[in-house]
């Protein structure tokens, strides 16, 4: 452990608790990307299937799966970030009033940026996305 100072925020996890959130994060990660694979092969399987089969609710189901694709995308992009932060020491500190984001939070949602009041005011202005 060094003693040099630097500014840390007060949102600081033990390295125990940190790896089990990078654990949590990378086991999420692996689950969204296996989830976006077969999406990914929903699609293509339908588009070699086009042209025998009547499409009805195809259009629908087609644009519901691109939904997911994309949803799924930001997701890992939120992950990324979060591991990122993980490196950085700034895991579970929130993007906008700076403090501690709560670890019932965390546990519930490990790639969140935002604690639970700043969320709230997002979503109120309307301003949340669907992540965070
Ligand atoms: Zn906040």
């Amino acid at each position: 452990m060094t003693s040099r100072k630097k500014v840390v925020p007060t949102a600081v996890f033990s390295p125990a608790e940190l790896e089990q959130f990078r654990q949590r994060l990378l086991a999420e990660r692996q689950r969204i990307e296996d989830s976006l694979k077969s999406s990914r092969d929903n699609l293509a399987n339908r588009g070699q299937r086009e042209n025998i089969e009547e499409t009805g609710s195809e259009d629908f189901i087609h644009s519901v799966d691109l939904s997911v694709m994309a949803t799924s995308s930001e997701s890992l992009r939120l992950i990324d970030e979060a591991l990122e932060n993980i490196r950085l020491g700034t895991y579970g500190i929130c993007r906008d009033c700076g403090k501690r984001i709560g670890i019932e939070r965390l546990e519930f949602r490990p790639y969140a940026r935002y604690c639970i009041t700043c969320k709230s005011a997002r979503e109120a202005n309307g301003t949340s996305h669907l992540h965070g």
